[in-house]
This record gives C-alpha cells, sequence and structure tokens, in this order.
C-alpha cells in the first residue's frame, strides 16, 4: 500500500501515511535507519497523548512562533526524520519567520545531506545550509559537532524538530535559544529547551506557522509578551499529565 492508497477514513490514518513517509525516506536515502525507531518511539507517545495537540502545546506553539519572528538569525534544523515528513511544511515556515534552513544529521554523511537539500529544493526552499560544514558545536564529536560558520553556529534562535539529547544540551551551552518539538515530555532535549513543543511535528510546524501568520503584524511588546507569559515547565507538565491520566477507554489513546 502507497501512502495514496492508505483510505482516509481508515481510523489509523495519520499514523499509516507518517509511517509510509518515512519508509520513502528511507528508500530515498534521506531518512537513516535509525530513523524509523525514533519514528516508532514518537508514535507511542504520539498514541498516549490521544493523537492530538494539547492546548499547552499550541501555547508552546505561539510562543514558538513570537520567539522566531523577535530573532535576529533564525535557524530551522532539518534531519532525516523532518524531511521526510514535513518537507513542504518546514519551508512554509522559513518562509513565515524568514528563518534559515540548515540539514543537520546526527548520522551525517555529505551525500545524505545533499539529497535532503534538494529534497528541500523540491519542496519549495530556496537556499539550503548545511554542506559547507565550517562551524562547530563545541564539546561534541567532530562528526555530530559540524554546522555551518553562518548557520547554526551564528544563529540566535534555532529550531530543533526531533534533536537528541547531546545536541541540545551543547546547543544550550552555547546560549542559543532552543524551540524543540518532540512528542516525548520526558526526553532531554525538550526539557532542556526554552520553548518545548510536546507534539507530533506533523501537527506543530503547520501550526507554528499559523500563529506565526497571526502574529506577523503585533508590536515587538505584543510578541515578548507571548514569550513571557509561556512556561516551559508548565507545558511539559501538562504533557506528562495527559499521558499519565489518559484513559484507552474512548478509544482515541488518552
Ligand atoms: P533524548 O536524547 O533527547 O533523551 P531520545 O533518546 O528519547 O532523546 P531519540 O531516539 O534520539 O530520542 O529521538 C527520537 C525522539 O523523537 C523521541 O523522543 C520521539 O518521541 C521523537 N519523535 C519521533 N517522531 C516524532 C514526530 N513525528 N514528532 C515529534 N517527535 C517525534
Amino acid at each position: 500500500m502507497t501512502e495514496t492508497e492508505v483510505p482516509e477514513d481508515h481510523p489509523r490514518y495519520a499514523s499509516l501515511v507518517t509511517r509510509h513517509r518515512i519508509e520513502a525516506g528511507v528508500e530515498q536515502g534521506i531518512t537513516s535507519k535509525q530513523g524509523l525507531i525514533a519514528q516508532g518511539r514518537g508514535e507511542a507517545f504520539d498514541y498516549l497523548l490521544g493523537e492530538r495537540t494539547l492546548p499547552s502545546a499550541d501555547a508552546a506553539a505561539r510562543a514558538a512562533a513570537a520567539t522566531l519572528l523577535l530573532a535576529d538569525r533564525p535557524v530551522i534544523s532539518v534531519n532525516g526524520n523532518v524531511a521526510a515528513l514535513a518537507p513542504a511544511e518546514t519551508v512554509d515556515l522559513a518562509d513565515a519567520v524568514d528563518a534559515d534552513l540548515e540539514v543537520n544529521l546526527f548520522n551525517h554523511t555529505d551525500e545524505r545531506v545533499r539529497r535532503i537539500a534538494d529534497h528541500l529544493r523540491d519542496h519549495g526552499a530556496n537556499e539550503v545550509k548545511g554542506l559547507a560544514g565550517d562551524g562547530e558545536i563545541p564539546g561534541l564529536d567532530h562528526a555530530r559537532g559540524v554546522v555551518d560558520a553562518d548557520g547554526i553556529e551564528a544563529a540566535d534562535v534555532v529550531v530543533v524538530p526531533l534533536e537528541d539529547g547531546d545536541r541540545a544540551a551543547a546547543l544550550d551551552a552555547m546560549g542559543k535559544t532552543e524551540i524543540v518539538i518532540d512528542l516525548n515530555p520526558g526526553s532531554r532535549s525538550p526539557r532542556t529547551a526554552d520553548v518545548p513543543i510536546i507534539d507530533n511535528l506533523l501537527r506543530a510546524v503547520p501550526n507554528v506557522t499559523a500563529h506565526a501568520k497571526d502574529l506577523a503584524d503585533a508590536r515587538p511588546a505584543e510578541l515578548e509578551r507571548t514569550v513571557d507569559e509561556f512556561d516551559a515547565d508548565a507545558a511539559l507538565d501538562a504533557a506528562e499529565a495527559a499521558i499519565r491520566e489518559g484513559s484507552f477507554a474512548d478509544g482515541d489513546g488518552a
């Protein structure tokens, strides 16, 4: 069954489409096999969250949009899962907040960076960073710390969807403001983030874009208030509570 053959009324439609995209990403050399494992973990948490955007995640998406609109040099970091799951949505977000796109891989190969950059261009991106590799994230071994000097290294705000905990911590140590999208509220990366969005990438990215469009004419003071009012610990606690207090009785997993 291909993505287009998944019946839209199937109760697990979104989850099946997601699996197809990740599988296709591996076949195209965009997503690593490790990415399949990350997907499995994410899917389990999405199930426990009820496959919906919690109000706390929506508040996080709005704070993320305000943070990006206030940023001087925002960069969206793109890995193999992000590229496979939401390429057009990620390009739309970059356009809405005037951010750079940078391919940044845990299992780095130049070939895969090039394929992902091409894939993003096929979905409307103009410039895609990540191939220069002339900068670094201090504190990580070379293969994992390599970034572009005029991209992530110089950024003030970085969106790191599905980042691993070590790199999230190393970016935090560099003084970056981090926006993390991750379905697991217990993962180290959202716990390091200034703005953790505990939601599926497929829902969260378009939601941040929608908030950014809504806030496009807001004055800096209003944007700053939106950022200040957001409480990262409360958002993590709300997601954890939704998982712990959910029930399978209504069949939606939460
Ligand atoms: P950490 O090092 O931060 O503790 P981890 O070891 O829990 O991370 P990894 O296996 O490195 O996590 O990365 C997978 C992460 O990505 C998981 O936390 C998973 O919940 C998340 N994830 C996978 N797919 C999605 C998705 N579609 N949307 C949001 N998050 C996702």
